[in-house]
C-alpha cells in the first residue's frame, strides 16, 4: 500500500519536504496543510516589497498552489489549520471554512514555522502599530505606506539623503528593535520619506554581531538621518482612546513612543523584536520542545514522537560549532532541513545537517555578516578560549578606482587556534558578506586560523587586494 506523507505548514520548509519526496518517490501520497492561502513564498523579500523595489506579492512565490498541485502532484489544502494530531491513531485533524477533516499518516513534517513576538508594551494594540512577519503584514505595510505616500495627514519635513523616491517627505515613524528585519525597514521606510526613529533596548544594533560590525552599521544609519535610541527600551506607545487590555477597535492610532528618557512623536509603529518558534500543535501531541524552546530533533530532524518531523523555524538546529542546540531561524535551514525530511520519508535516511549561525543584512548603503561564536561568555561556556581581532581592510586593489574598506572581526580559540566565528561589514557592493563564506568554509572545517590563512581565495584588483581582507584577518589573528 502506498505511504502517506503529511506536511503542516506549506512555506519553504514544508514545501520543499513535499517537493523532495514526490520527485524521489512519485508513489508517495504527499498531503499539504497550509492555514493560509500563500506557499512556498521568501518572507525574505517582504522588506523589498514594502520599500516598493518589489512590485507585487505575487512576485515573491516561487512555486504557485497550482504548479504543486497539477505539475507536483502534491494534495496541497490552502485554507486549512491543523488543530489536532493524534499520534497513537497517526493522524491530524484539520479545519477549513468547509469543515473538519481528518487525515492518517504514515510520515508527518511539522513545518509551522515561526510568529512575530509582540512584546507586552503598553499600548502595544494600538492603531498604527505594525509587524512584519506573514504575507499579509506585508500588504498591511505596503497599503499604509502607499496611503502616507498620497500624503494623507502628512507632515512634510525636510528630509535627507535616504529620501530616494519623494521630493516631499512624510513621517515621523517609530521602530522598535534594532534587529535585521528593523534595519532592514529602516531602510525601506527611509526610502519612502518617512523620518525614522530606531529604538534599541541594548547598547547596539545587530547584537549577533561584532561590536565593530554594529558601531558601524549604526554610524550608517545616523549618516542616512535615521534617530537611533541604544538602551533605550520602549515602555508605552501612547495615543488616544483604549489601551491595551481595552478592546483592539477602540484602541485609537499610536502617537508618541514613550521611554525612560524620550517622549518620540510618531504616526506609525514597527515592532521587530525578533520570532518565536510556532509549537503549541506540537506540544498538544507530546511532542517535545528543546532547551531553546522550538521542538527538539534528532540529525534526521525526527522528533520524540516516530515518524513525527520538525524543520525550519518552529524546530531547534545543532550549532556547527558548539554541538549544542541553538534556534537560529533562517531560510537556508527551513529549506535544507526541510528538503532531508522529504528525502528520508522517500526512502533514503538524511540528515538536515548543523548550522553555523551564518546571517547577513544590508541596511541603505552597508551590508553585513556572520558567522560561528562570536560572544565570548558563549565561546567559554563552550569550552574555548576565545581571542578576538578586528581589522579594516581594502575591499578592492588600492590602485582600482574603486573600492573601500571591509571591516572584519575573527574570533578563534587561544590554544588550539581553531576559528570559531566571524563578523564582517563593509559598503554595500563591496563585498563583506560573500567574504564571510569563506570563514563558513573554516567553521565546517574545523580548520585553524593558521589553515585559514593560507587558504587559496581569488584575486583580483576589482575584487579584493592579494590578501583578500579575510586573510589578513586570519594573518593578524595567527
Ligand atoms: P514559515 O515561513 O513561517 O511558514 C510556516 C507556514 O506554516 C506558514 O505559512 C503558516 O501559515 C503555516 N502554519 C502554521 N501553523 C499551521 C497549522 N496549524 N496548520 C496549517 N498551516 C500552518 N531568512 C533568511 O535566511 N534571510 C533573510 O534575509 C530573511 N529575511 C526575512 C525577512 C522577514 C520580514 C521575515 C518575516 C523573515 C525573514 N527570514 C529571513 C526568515 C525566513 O523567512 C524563515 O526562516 C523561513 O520562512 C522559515 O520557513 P518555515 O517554512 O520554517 O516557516
Amino acid at each position: 500500500m502506498t505511504d502517506t506523507f503529511v506536511v503542516v505548514g506549506g512555506d519553504a520548509a514544508g514545501m520543499s519536504a513535499a517537493s523532495k519526496a514526490k520527485r524521489d518517490d512519485p508513489d508517495l501520497e504527499v498531503v499539504v496543510f497550509e492555514k493560509g492561502e500563500w506557499v512556498s513564498y521568501g518572507a525574505c523579500g517582504l522588506p523589498y516589497y514594502v520599500k516598493g523595489e518589489i512590485q507585487s506579492l505575487e512576485a515573491l512565490v516561487s512555486v504557485t498552489p497550482e504548479e504543486f498541485r497539477e505539475e507536483r502532484d502534491i494534495d496541497l489544502r490552502t485554507g486549512h489549520e491543523v488543530v489536532a494530531i493524534d499520534p497513537d491513531e497517526r493522524t491530524v485533524t484539520a479545519e477549513s471554512e468547509s469543515g473538519s477533516v481528518v487525515q492518517s499518516y504514515d510520515h508527518l513534517l511539522l513545518a509551522t514555522g515561526a510568529e512575530a513576538v509582540v512584546p507586552p508594551i503598553d499600548g502595544i494594540d494600538r492603531e498604527g502599530v505594525y509587524t512584519l512577519g506573514s504575507m499579509s503584514d506585508g500588504k498591511e505595510l505596503r497599503e499604509y505606506v502607499a496611503r502616507a505616500r498620497d500624503g494623507e495627514s502628512f507632515q512634510q519635513p525636510d528630509r535627507g539623503p535616504a529620501c530616494q523616491y519623494l521630493e516631499d517627505c512624510t513621517g515621523p515613524v517609530g521602530i522598535v528593535g534594532g534587529g535585521y528585519i528593523g534595519l532592514e525597514m529602516a531602510e525601506a521606510l527611509a526610502a519612502n520619506g518617512f523620518e525614522v526613529h530606531l529604538f534599541q533596548r541594548g547598547d547596539r544594533v545587530l547584537t549577533g554581531f561584532s561590536e565593530a560590525t554594529s558601531e558601524a552599521v549604526a554610524d550608517h544609519l545616523r549618516e542616512q538621518d535615521v534617530t537611533v535610541y541604544l538602551e533605550s527600551e520602549v515602555a508605552a506607545l501612547e495615543g488616544g482612546g483604549a489601551v491595551q487590555g481595552g478592546d483592539a477597535d477602540e484602541a485609537g492610532a499610536v502617537e508618541t513612543v514613550v521611554t525612560a528618557d524620550e517622549r518620540v512623536d510618531v504616526e506609525m509603529v514597527l515592532v521587530g523584536t525578533g520570532v518565536r518558534p510556532r509549537t503549541d500543535l506540537a506540544e498538544a501531541a507530546g511532542v517535545e520542545l528543546g532547551p531553546t524552546g522550538a521542538v527538539a530533533t534528532d540529525d534526521y530532524c525526527e522528533t520524540n514522537v516516530p515518524d513525527v518531523y520538525a524543520a525550519g523555524d518552529c524546530a531547534e538546529a545543532t550549532h556547527t560549532v558548539t554541538g549544542d542546540p541553538v534556534y537560529v531561524p533562517l531560510a537556508l535551514t527551513a529549506n535544507r532541513h526541510g528538503r532531508a525530511v522529504g528525502q528520508t520519508v522517500a526512502g533514503q535516511p538524511t540528515e538536515g545537517g548543523d548550522v553555523a549561525g551564518t546571517a547577513a543584512v544590508k541596511a541603505f548603503e552597508v551590508e553585513a555578516a556572520r558567522t560561528g561564536i562570536l560572544d565570548h561568555d558563549d565561546a567559554l561556556e563552550a569550552g574555548f578560549e576565545p581571542v578576538t581581532e578586528t581589522v579594516d581592510a581594502k575591499s578592492r586593489a588600492g590602485y582600482y578606482p574603486e573600492g573601500g574598506t571591509v571591516t572584519v572581526t575573527l574570533t578563534a580559540d587561544r590554544d588550539s587556534g581553531r576559528v570559531l566565528g566571524a563578523s564582517l561589514v563593509s559598503e554595500y557592493g563591496e563585498g563583506a558578506v560573500h567574504r564571510s563564506h569563506a570563514v563558513v568554509g573554516a567553521l565546517e572545517a574545523e580548520a585553524t586560523v593558521f589553515e585559514l590563512e593560507n587558504y587559496d581565495l581569488a584575486y583580483a584588483p576589482p575584487f579584493n587586494t592579494t590578501w583578500d581582507p579575510v586573510l589578513v584577518a586570519a594573518k593578524v589573528l595567527a
